[in-house]
């Protein structure tokens, strides 16, 4: 068939992203997740999921989808608020608001949505929403579709915050951030952006996608490391389907906010319920966070020993703790060279390319999980090495 005239049109945009390393490739995998996984044909050892606690194929998890979806089938018919809602939904959004130690909390479908939805829900013209410069994209989104008046600070930079705080005029005042940085693993100043946000009657709303499970004595996350009540981040929001190892997410906050919630935010309203089966194998996971806390533990234990590694290697990694580790190459062919050395070794590593990260900031993301063991990750260390050391010259 003859290009089209769309077809023309886009052509050369996919060409550009080809010549500047950028161009995006699915994988196919052929099993479920865990440390070991099947990929197009291959089995690789994975330090890319999000899946931080290794809880995406617990038999405990998996086996509370199937016995819901025995008893209410697999799809949820229509919205929560048309017919949608079930009593696993209503159950996990009670055990979620307890777990969290807030008042109530609310189900999204997926964590784009819950951002989006959060934020448009509580400025609009008039007002303004300042969001940390690294914040993940569906934060970004939701603060320029707001039409609130969007401004970004310097990454955790509270004094460039204040700054900027000082002289707004809005009357609703919105500050947006990671708990835990999506791509840098870094935590957001939390106690300071708290104060900083009373001092100035502003509002404060944390995403804690990458928190959520992994950080805190119980798993419930960035609030409950850094001991935030829902007074001091009146706006929580957490995803499911990373360390929680299922699927969708949540706000937690009081009474009003979550009314508000409901009757505002047009991505909780126009859309389908996400299954029951998923809210019941949610429901399963909230209790395994809770009970095997040794998963917690086991990735600490992870963590201090890649980092321990890969300094003695040489290799610099970011200032994070937690279970995403970057290696900074700066840009894309570079750090697509190495991913591509690293696949060849067997291990699989995501290349995090502009615009997901800044310009000259591509970068290796390795993610650490409960499921690996320290052979694993020594087995990355040794392939790490090999391949740094095998490129032409690059000053790391
Ligand atoms: C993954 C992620 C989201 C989106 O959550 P989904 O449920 O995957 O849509 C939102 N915020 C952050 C920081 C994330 O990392």
């Amino acid at each position: 068939m003859p290009d089209s005239l769309l077809d023309k049109a886009l052509a050369p945009g996919l060409q550009a992203r080809q010549q500047q390393h950028l161009y995006r490739r699915r994988r196919t995998l052929a099993s479920a997740q865990g440390s070991q996984v099947q990929v197009d044909g291959r089995q690789l050892t994975g330090f890319c999921s999000n899946d931080y606690l290794g809880l995406a194929n617990h038999p405990r998890i998996v086996e509370a989808m199937r016995s819901a979806a025995e008893h209410y089938g697999v799809g949820s018919g229509a919205s929560h608020l048309v017919c949608g809602h079930t009593s696993e939904h209503h159950a996990l959004e009670e055990e979620l608001a307890e777990f969290t130690g807030r008042d109530r909390a609310l189900l999204f479908s997926t964590g784009y949505m819950a951002n989006v939805g959060t934020i448009n829900a509580l400025v609009g013209k008039g007002d303004a929403v300042f969001e940390d410069k690294l914040n993940h994209a569906s934060l970004l989104d939701g603060g320029l579709l707001s039409g609130a008046r969007f401004q970004r600070f310097l990454h955790n930079r509270v004094a460039d915050l204040e700054k900027k705080l000082q002289r707004s005029e809005a009357e609703r005042k919105l500050i947006v951030v990671d708990g835990v940085f999506s791509m840098d693993g870094d935590l957001a100043p939390m106690p300071e952006l708290a104060e900083l946000a009373e001092r100035h009657g502003a509002w404060l709303m944390m995403d804690d996608a990458h928190g959520f499970g992994c950080l805190g004595d119980t798993g419930a996350g960035t609030a409950e490391h850094f001991g935030l009540d829902q007074n001091k981040l009146p706006v929580l929001m957490g995803t499911l389907g990373k360390g929680a190892g299922t699927y969708g997410a949540f706000v937690a906050g009081s009474e009003v906010l979550i009314e508000t919630l409901i009757q505002q935010a047009r991505p909780y309203i126009y859309t389908t319920a996400m299954p029951a089966a998923v809210a019941a194998a949610t429901r399963a996971s909230l209790k395994v966070i809770q009970e095997e806390g040794w998963r917690r533990q086991q990735l600490k234990g992870l963590i201090r020993h890649f980092r321990q590694g890969a300094g003695e290697l040489g290799l610099t990694l970011m200032d994070s703790d937690t279970a995403i580790q970057p290696i900074v190459f700066g840009d894309a062919r570079t750090t697509l060279e190495v991913a591509e050395g690293l696949e060849q070794k067997g291990y699989w590593v995501g290349a995090i390319r502009p615009p997901t990260v800044p310009q000259g900031s591509a970068r290796l993301r390795v993610t650490l999980s409960a499921a690996h063991t320290q052979e694993q990750v020594d087995g990355l260390l040794q392939a790490l090495d090999d391949v740094v050391t095998a490129l032409p010259k690059t000053p790391l």
